[in-house]
């Protein structure tokens, strides 16, 4: 059974690196902001109110989270609802930080993450010999001791193109000035609870400024090779 741990900042390019790189090994894949997000989205239906951190941790207790790890479709479903959709709205993104610096949600989500990692035949997929598990604190806290360990880090130029595409569709000069607020408050709210800029003891930067994706998925599988 192998562990690949993946960590970066939004923007990085590590989801879809990662979904590439379980998938050309023939590994599962699990995606943990999809977790942050998703119990973000419960909180929210529940009427929960974010700011009650109690109330917040005991709601993802009890959440019915159950998370595919298929790279060609990693689902995410709420009490049997497909919500994969819904987590990436600009209203879950702007509050999900709120619920991920949350100490007592942190504990639960790293627990179901670890136990993820430790069958990922969960959700139904099969991939039979190990898991590529991305996020912000896999290298360091989830999974110290995986296989090999990744940090993919770009310039904030290179973040906020790519981002702006993923959410404008495209990156002109108004469409990436309209991103940067939101992914650098994100990044400044997140990085309260982890350190995910500097890589760890351990942990291969890569650097995917000057990278296109099929280079960038070449140097995390020469990483993984080592
Ligand atoms: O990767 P993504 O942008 O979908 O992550 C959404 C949010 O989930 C991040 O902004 C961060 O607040 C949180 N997160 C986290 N720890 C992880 C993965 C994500 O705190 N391992």
């Amino acid at each position: 059974m192998v562990t690949i741990a993946v960590d970066g900042p939004s923007g990085s390019g590590k989801s879809s690196v990662s979904k590439a790189v379980a998938a050309r090994l023939g590994l599962a894949y699990l995606d943990t902001g999809a977790m942050y997000r998703a119990a973000t989205l419960w909180c929210v239906r529940s009427g929960v109110a974010l700011d009650d951190t109690a109330a917040v941790a005991a709601a993802v207790r009890a959440m019915p989270l159950e998370m595919g790890v298929d790279p060609a479709a990693p689902g995410v479903a709420l009490d049997g609802d497909d919500v994969a959709a819904a987590i990436r709205t600009t209203d879950v993104t702007a509050v999900v930080s709120q619920v991920a610096t949350n100490l007592d949600v942190r504990d639960e989500l790293r627990r179901r993450q670890r136990a993820i990692i430790a069958d990922e035949t969960v959700g139904g997929f099969s991939g039979g010999h190990g898991i590529v598990a991305e996020g912000r604190d896999i290298t360091t806290v989830v999974a110290p001791d995986a296989d090999a360990r990744v940090l993919l880090v770009a310039s904030e130029e290179a973040r906020l193109r790519r981002r702006s595409l993923e959410v404008h569709g495209v990156a002109d000069a108004t469409s990436v000035e309209a991103t940067r607020d939101q992914v650098l408050r994100r990044d400044r709210d997140d990085s309260t609870v982890s350190t995910f800029h500097v890589a760890a003891d351990g942990v291969v930067t890569v650097d995917s400024s000057d990278l296109d994706f099929e280079q960038t998925v070449e140097a995390v599988l020469t990483v993984v090779e080592r």
